[in-house]
């Protein structure tokens, strides 16, 4: 039998209903969201901004302070929706378009709800990169440094573990901790990392840590569960969340409040230009430096389907005297971190790397997404290009179509979030993809 089949997942009331139906409290939404609101605009762009403000979560003042400094105005719809249920300790399974601010949902919540016991762990968030696992834990900085004595640590491999280990039995012991689903597991596992006094548990880009191409972190998920307390609040978040995946999600809910966007044409960024450039293979790397050299671009990011074609083609770009970086999995863990904090503070310009920053990685700067080789799948093809684009700003991607594969995926992408993906014209006009 397979160790990760779906029977083996945990069901927290096996004598009562499997599957708790959440339908009551499901918000379908494609009608009710505030994302589909036109009229207001947030950060110069496409987002729809619900009309109330942060002040009407009563969240605690240190909170509120932290978002204002943020430069949040007002919550999209996607915190409007999820951000009172969540506070009120419901379980959230929640797909909302990338970009949109759902890591504001789960953290705000979370540190509204914390009450913070020294040496207790009481909220865990667990992510499928480091990368983005250092990200969350930025942003939980961010928003609780108004919060006294409040202390946020992230875990995940690829450096020494005693380090982790040292903290985690120290006085410094956090109260919040973000990492990836293996680190955390073997942090438990040696008697460091003690999860049963959570309060509130937390998978950001559900459907990747928990889906079906991700056995392992969904098995070293289960085992982490189970050693946490029935009691929880379980909130999970992704772009993308088919059906299947869905019903995974719930198997370690109870009876969540669900917010799906079940019509994919919502997903659309309104804010991004979609291009295609049809090609040869051999041409793509003239026509990268053509893009780079005519487009106007504050950061760019360009995706490629391996670590060693990145890598190649970072350097080739870096011999061409562009200011490139590459950042890709086999990197250690440290210089990846290092490599994106650079980025991230604009000190290049271009970012060349494969589906590991394709997903959750938050950069305001980027305006543009470039799909040098095209991705395998639909799901994939929608969260790299939200990295152009992020909170409804404007953006522009383009995608390099070299095969009749390639086609096949334009095509079903176009079909399946009914958005037009257009050749490449000649000339594009500067103030339709850079944000003002
Ligand atoms: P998602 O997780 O939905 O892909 P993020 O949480 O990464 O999106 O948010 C995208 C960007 O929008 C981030 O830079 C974040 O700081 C910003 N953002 C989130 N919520 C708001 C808001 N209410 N007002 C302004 N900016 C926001």
């Amino acid at each position: 039998m397979d160790p990760l089949d779906d029977n083996e997942l945990v069901d927290y009331e096996e004598t009562e209903e499997l599957v708790v139906n959440g339908t009551e409290d499901k918000v379908a939404a494609d009608d009710e969201s505030k994302e589909s609101e036109g009229g207001v605009k947030g950060k110069g762009g496409h987002v729809g901004i619900a009309t109330t403000g942060f002040r009407d979560f009563l969240l605690k003042p240190e909170l509120l302070r932290s978002t204002l400094d943020a430069g949040f105005e007002a919550p999209s719809g996607v915190q409007h929706e999820c951000i009172p249920q969540a506070i009120l300790g419901t379980d959230i399974l929640c797909q909302a378009k990338a970009g949109m601010g759902k890591t504001a949902v789960f953290v705000l919540s979370t540190l509204q709800i914390i009450e913070p016991v020294d040496k207790e762990v009481s909220v865990l968030v667990m992510c499928h990169t480091r990368d983005l696992a250092y990200q969350i834990k930025h942003e939980y900085e961010r928003f609780s440094k108004y919060m006294e004595g409040l202390r946020t640590a992230v875990f995940f491999g690829g450096i020494p573990r005693n380090v982790d280990e040292k903290l985690l039995k120290s006085e410094d012991c956090p109260h919040v901790v973000v990492g990836t689903p293996g680190r955390v597991l073997d942090l438990i596992n040696i008697k460091a990392l003690d999860v049963s006094k959570l309060k509130a548990f937390v998978i950001d880009e559900c459907d990747k840590v928990l889906g079906d191409d991700s056995l392992r972190m969904r098995r070293d998920i289960q085992s982490i569960f189970r050693l946490a307390p029935r009691s929880k609040q379980v909130l999970m978040f992704s772009a993308t969340l088919n059906k299947d995946v869905r019903e995974v999600c719930k198997k370690f809910m109870h009876d969540p409040v669900e917010i799906y966007v079940d019509d994919e044409k919502k997903l659309t960024l309104e804010g991004l230009l979609q291009h295609y450039v049809k090609l040869e293979e051999n041409a793509k790397i003239g026509k990268l430096v053509d893009l780079l050299d005519t487009l106007e671009f504050n950061q760019v990011m360009i995706f490629l389907r391996s670590t060693e074609r990145a890598r190649a083609l970072n350097k080739y770009l870096i011999n061409a005297n562009f200011p490139s970086m590459c950042i890709y999995g086999g990197m250690p863990q440290l210089e990846r971190i290092e490599k994106l904090k650079l980025f991230k503070n604009f000190e290049k310009r271009i970012l060349v790397s494969t589906d590991l920053m394709g997903r959750g990685i938050d950069i305001e700067r980027v305006n543009i997404a470039i799909n040098y080789d095209m991705p395998k799948d639909t799901d994939t093809y929608q969260h790299r290009i939200a990295r152009a684009g992020r909170f409804g700003t404007k953006g522009l991607a383009i995608s390099f179509v070299a095969s009749e594969k390639d086609t096949e995926l334009l095509t079903e992408t176009q079909k399946r979030f009914e958005v037009e993906i257009t050749e490449l014209p000649e000339k594009l006009e500067v103030r339709d993809y850079m944000p003002e």
